[in-house]
C-alpha cells in the first residue's frame, strides 16, 4: 500500500467513484434528511398513480400553479399543469427563450407493480369471503405472500359517481392478505421452480370470514362482504366491474438502518423520481427555456393506453403550452420545440446488492449512496430497444452535474445477458429530443418494500434542479 503523497502522477488521470456521505457537508447531508422527510410523506399518500397524481396537483397547487385551461396565453415565469384522465400529470414553467428552441423536460412515472383486482373478484370458498387478482407489472409473485395489504382504489358507480376506497393505511383499519403454504406441507412447492412456485391465480385476497343469515343461505360468506361494502360505499357487486382497486403493501414507509440511511417502502419505483422532479421544479423561478415534468401511467406494463408514454397526451399537453405562449405557432414550432427540447428520463436502476452480487458487473452497477445514476442506455440482449444516449448528452450532463455539486454516478441494470429492462426514455426520443436515464439505484426494485439511500434521492433532486435550470 502507498498513501497518496506517494502515488505515482498517472494516478490522478483515474477516475474513482465517490461515496456522497464521504463528500457532503453536514448541512447538506441534514438537507438530505428534511428532503427525505417530505418524500417519506408523499410516497406514503401516493400508494397507487391516481393518489401519486392527487398529492402532485395539491403540492404544485401550493406552489402556485395553476389548470393549463384557465388560461389562453402563457408568458414567462407561469406556472401551469394539466392533467390526464386522473393518471397522469404535466407541469411546466414557461421560458423567456421561444419555444421553438425547445424545452427542458423530466419525465417519471407514477405507477408501480401491484395486485390490481380483476373485474369479478368475489367469490367464497371454504368458509373465507376472497378476491380475485390479476397482477399488473413485472413481479416476484412469492413476495406478495403473507404481507399485509391495503385496498386503494376507485368504484365508478352505474349512476356514473366515482367513490374512492382506502382502507388498511390508517390505525385500526383492518387489512387484506394473500396466505401463503405452510412450510410442512410445501413439499411439493418447494420442488418446483421459483417462477411456477406461486402461481397466478392463486393470488386471492382474503377479504373476510364471518357469514350473513343461516347456513342454508347460499354465498353467505361473499353476501357478508358485499353487505358491508354497500354500508360503507353504498355500492353493489355490479359496480366492481367498473372498479380499478389495487391492493398495495400496506404501512407507511420507514428509515432503515441504524443509522437511518435509507428510506424503505412500496412504490419507490418510480415515486422517487416523480417526488424528486416535482420538488426541482416547483422550486425554479424563471427559467431562460421552458421546464417541464411529465409524471406518467402505465410504464410498468408497456407505456400503453391514453395515459401512457406512447399515447399522444404527451405531445398534445406541448402542443395546448407552445400554442398559448406564441398565438401564431404552428406544427414546425411545435416539431421544433419537441426536437430542439433536451429530456432527462427519470427512473431507477438497480443498486448493487451484495446478497446478490453475481447478476451485476461490479465496474458498471451503481451503488446505493454513489449519487444520482446516469443510465446510457437499457434495454435487453444487445441494449435491444433502448434509446442509447449519445456521448455528447452523457458529456452535457455529466459537466453540468459536477459543476453544480451533484454527485453522481454511471449505472447498467446487471451483467450483459442476466436480463434487462426498459424506462420512457426511448419514447421521449422518439419524438427527436436528446435523451438520458437518470434517477435513482434501489434494491429490491419491484418488491413490496424497496430500499433507496437518502443522499441518492437528494443528489436526484439537486441534479434535476440543475438540468431544469441549464
Ligand atoms: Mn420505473
Ligand atoms: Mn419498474
Amino acid at each position: 500500500m502507498t498513501d497518496n503523497k506517494e502515488q505515482h502522477p498517472a494516478a490522478k488521470l483515474a477516475y474513482s467513484r465517490k461515496n456522497a456521505w464521504d463528500v457532503m457537508s453536514d448541512s447538506e447531508k441534514g438537507a438530505a434528511s428534511a428532503f427525505c422527510e417530505e418524500y417519506k410523506k408523499f410516497l406514503g399518500a401516493a400508494k397507487t398513480e391516481r393518489e401519486g397524481v392527487e398529492a402532485a396537483r395539491d403540492f404544485l397547487a401550493g406552489a402556485g400553479f395553476r389548470h393549463l385551461e384557465e388560461s389562453t396565453a402563457l408568458r414567462p415565469g407561469e406556472r401551469v399543469y394539466t392533467v390526464n384522465r386522473h393518471k397522469t400529470l404535466i407541469a411546466a414553467i414557461i421560458g423567456r427563450n421561444p419555444a421553438a428552441d425547445g424545452f427542458n423536460i423530466i419525465g417519471a412515472h407514477l405507477d408501480s407493480p401491484r395486485l390490481d383486482l380483476k373485474p369479478q373478484p368475489l367469490y367464497e370458498a371454504d368458509g373465507f369471503a376472497l378476491l380475485k387478482t390479476h397482477y399488473y407489472g413485472g413481479i416476484k409473485k412469492y413476495q406478495w405472500l403473507s404481507v399485509p395489504l391495503a385496498m386503494h382504489g376507485v368504484v365508478v358507480k352505474g349512476d356514473g359517481s366515482a367513490v374512492s376506497v382506502a382502507i388498511g393505511e390508517k390505525p385500526g383499519e383492518p387489512v387484506f392478505t394473500v396466505s401463503d403454504l405452510l412450510p410442512h406441507l410445501a413439499k411439493d412447492q418447494m420442488d418446483k421452480k421459483m417462477a411456477d412456485a406461486v402461481p397466478g391465480e392463486s393470488l386471492n385476497v382474503l377479504v373476510g370470514g364471518i357469514p350473513v343469515g343461516g347456513e342454508d343461505l347460499k354465498d353467505r360468506f361473499k353476501l357478508a362482504v358485499l353487505e358491508r361494502l354497500h354500508q360503507m360505499y353504498g355500492i353493489v357487486e355490479e359496480d366492481l366491474i367498473s372498479a380499478e382497486i389495487e391492493m398495495v403493501p400496506a404501512g407507511m414507509p420507514r428509515d432503515v438502518g441504524l443509522d437511518g440511511s435509507f428510506v424503505g417502502g412500496y412504490g419507490q419505483d418510480d415515486r422517487v423520481c416523480s417526488y424528486a422532479c416535482l420538488r426541482a421544479l416547483a422550486e425554479m423561478t424563471g427559467p431562460e427555456r421552458t421546464v417541464l415534468i411529465v409524471l406518467a401511467d402505465k410504464e410498468e406494463i408497456g407505456s400503453a393506453g391514453n395515459t401512457g408514454m406512447n399515447s399522444s397526451f404527451f405531445v398534445n399537453a406541448i402542443a395546448e403550452i407552445v400554442s398559448r405562449c406564441d398565438p401564431g405557432s404552428n406544427e414546425l414550432v411545435l416539431r421544433r420545440a419537441l426536437s430542439h427540447s433536451r429530456a432527462l428520463s427519470a427512473d431507477v436502476n438497480a443498486g448493487l446488492d451484495p446478497n446478490y452480487g453475481d447478476v451485476y458487473e461490479k465496474t458498471n452497477a451503481a451503488r446505493l449512496g454513489g449519487g444520482v445514476v446516469l443510465t446510457k442506455y437499457t434495454g435487453s440482449r444487445g441494449k435491444s430497444s433502448s434509446s442509447d444516449a449519445h456521448a455528447e448528452v452523457m458529456a452535457a450532463v455529466r459537466c453540468l452535474f459536477n459543476s453544480a455539486g451533484v454527485v453522481w454516478q454511471t449505472g447498467e441494470l446487471g451483467k450483459v445477458d442476466q436480463g434487462g429492462g426498459g424506462t420512457i426514455a426511448h419514447i421521449m426520443a422518439a419524438h427527436g429530443m436528446d435523451v438520458l436515464d437518470c434517477g435513482v439505484a434501489l434494491l429490491g426494485m419491484h418488491s413490496t418494500f424497496e430500499v433507496a439511500s437518502k443522499v441518492d434521492i437528494y443528489m436526484t433532486y439537486k441534479g434535476y434542479k440543475a438540468f431544469l435550470l441549464s
